[in-house]
């Protein structure tokens, strides 16, 4: 099957109000122009660097998400290119987009990113520390960015679907309890990003409604 055709089946059976996401990191411009060929419109990248020089080559028109861990000192590079970082991980990230964004004279879109998975190499609030730390006044203090929702990943259990469909449904709790509280009278607090190529049925099962999908277009990476 060529990438178009796995974009084509793909936003076929992908419900309606999910949106999707076709991972690219690590494929070359040519493999995200067949994509774009079939009418994807939104990609999204894991290191800087190769997003930056992806949004130099590619047709205008591309909303470039974020979605591997961000390094402080990236974000400066990031932040002109960027149409939602999935992966603000911390309070210190969060300031830094937000200074960087109003130092340019830009507002940029975030998701925090939320840890429930097995695996202590992932990255992201716990759900605990999300409420703790996000609260009116940080997010008063912060003009430089939109915050619009979560991102978040289950754990890497092939075989342990409840286990999924538990981290799923934690991540989704979190995004609920947030939206309840902090974002109550903020609309644009509407998304959640979750779900891969291996699992994005569960999550959309969970309430996801961003999907962020690699292998199942563009084949396996290369690293
Ligand atoms: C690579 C990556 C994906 C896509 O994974 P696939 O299994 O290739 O679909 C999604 N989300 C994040 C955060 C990633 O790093």
């Amino acid at each position: 099957m060529s990438i178009g055709d796995n974009i084509s089946r793909l936003q076929a059976s992908i419900p309606a109000g999910v949106e999707l996401i076709a991972v690219s990191k690590f494929h070359p411009a040519e493999a995200l122009l067949e994509a774009y060929a079939a009418g994807q419109r939104s990609f999204g990248e894991s290191r800087v660097l190769e997003l930056e020089q992806k949004a130099r080559e590619l047709p205008e028109d591309i909303r470039w998400h974020f979605i591997g861990h961000l390094q402080t000192n990236k974000v400066r590079r990031l932040v002109p290119h960027v149409h939602l970082i999935h992966s603000i991980d911390s309070l210190r990230l969060l300031r830094l987009v937000s200074d960087e964004a109003l130092r340019i004279g830009r507002r940029v879109k975030v998701l925090l990113q939320v840890h429930v998975a097995l695996e202590e190499t992932k990255f992201g609030f716990s759900p605990e520390e999300l409420l703790a730390e996000i609260t009116p006044d940080t997010v008063a203090g912060l003009p430089g960015v939109e915050i619009v929702g979560v991102m978040g990943m289950a754990s890497n259990v092939d075989d342990d679907t409840q286990r999924i469909v538990s981290d799923f449904r934690a991540i989704a709790d979190a995004f609920r309890s947030l939206q309840a509280t902090v974002f109550a009278s903020a609309p644009e607090f509407s998304v959640i990003s979750m779900g891969m190529s291996h699992d994005w049925p569960l999550a959309v099962e969970q309430g996801s409604n961003m999907v962020r999908i690699g292998t199942a277009i563009f084949g396996n990476r290369e690293y």
